[in-house]
């Protein structure tokens, strides 16, 4: 019996997983640009055309197109099919690790882990994080405590959510504050800090310290290995941008769109998009929470010598980091702590 209810879990987290996995393309795309989620219904980005549902069915209907809007011929982004089996594989995945635990825990997980992919494409190709994806894992982090309670979750403790929350927040305000402080810029965005608070309701402190080894890590080696190998040609397609820019033939606004477009193309291209966004984002970026700053404000460097002026105003989108981290940490952070004290034991 055990076995069957399982098997049903399942089908049940593979089927939904890519079904929600769709509806979070709906939310990365939208969310940053401050659109109604629930109209227009989906359409061709290229012609308009409207989607029929048999056009929405998640990767069966990319794979019969061969990513092709049916009407105008158009390139669909394989992005959006990614996303659905990422979806997938990830609440697969929570059924793996927190069926145990019991449905209200999985389900918990598999939510929080949802908002957070929508987090991680939605920084990586506008720098913004969605407040409202924030509110769902500190909404699913609050579930999380409220199961522990009642002896349903994975047993990490009530007060150790609390203290995460309190150490994931105050930690980062600090960093932002000192940044603010001592560079008299933003370090790191202020939507990194509510997630990261957000995130400790999640995780626990232990397992908090756990997701922010890994996102720091993850980073350096990322920036690493982009530094080393992809630099020198997005520097000089950067500095052909500021070009155009200082002949004034292009409006703020459409060349960061152009911008965007092209961080998006590489997104795509690359076998690491977040990768390829870091050096092909311009110095945008400290905006996390205005969809509207994100068009106006900042800095593409005006003058013609764009990659010194890159140099010095490095920034990337720090929260597929973060959101990485947070996920690893959500499976293996119990592990790994345990692992750890046992050195000592
Ligand atoms: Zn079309």
């Amino acid at each position: 019996m055990e076995t069957y209810y399982l098997a049903c879990a399942y089908v049940l987290a593979g089927v939904l997983g890519l079904c929600v996995g769709s509806f979070l393309n709906v939310l990365i795309y939208r969310l940053p640009r401050g659109m109604n989620i629930a109209k227009p219904p989906s359409h061709c980005p290229a012609c308009g055309y409207r989607l029929k549902w048999y056009d929405n069915i998640p990767v069966l209907s990319y794979c019969i197109l061969r990513g092709r809007c049916r009407n105008c011929g158009g390139h669909i982004s394989f992005r959006y099919t990614a996303v659905e089996l990422l979806n997938c594989g990830l609440w697969l995945a929570c059924v793996a690790a927190f069926w145990r635990y019991g449905i209200g825990y999985t389900v918990v997980c598999a939510l929080a882990l949802s908002a957070l992919v929508v987090e991680f494409f939605a920084d990586l190709e506008t720098m913004t994080v969605p407040d409202s994806m924030t509110i769902g894992v500190a909404l699913c982090g609050a579930a999380a405590l409220v199961l522990e309670v009642f002896g349903l979750g994975a047993g990490i403790s009530w007060q150790d959510r609390l203290w995460g929350a309190l150490a994931g927040g105050g930690f980062f305000a600090l960093f932002y504050g000192g940044s603010l402080l001592v560079l008299r810029r933003e370090g790191l965005g202020f939507g990194d800090v509510k997630l990261m608070a957000a995130a400790g309701l999640l995780l626990g402190w232990q397992n908090l310290i756990v997701s922010v080894l890994f996102a720091s890590l993850a980073a350096v080696l990322v920036m690493g290995i982009g530094r080393a190998f992809v630099r020198p040609a997005h520097v000089s397609e950067n500095a052909q941008k500021s070009d155009d820019l200082t002949q004034g033939n292009v409006t703020d606004a459409s060349a960061q769109a152009d911008i965007s477009q092209n961080v998006s193309e590489n997104a795509e291209n690359s076998a690491a998009p977040a990768q390829a966004n870091v050096f092909a984002s311009p110095a945008q970026a400290d905006v996390t929470d205005t969809p509207a700053q994100t068009g106006t404000s900042e800095a593409i460097p005006e003058n013609a010598d764009g990659c010194v002026e890159k140099e010095k105003k490095f920034e990337f989108p720090f929260v597929p980091f973060l959101a990485s981290g947070i996920a690893l940490a959500l499976f293996f952070g119990t592990a790994i702590c345990t692992w750890y004290m046992g050195l000592f034991a």
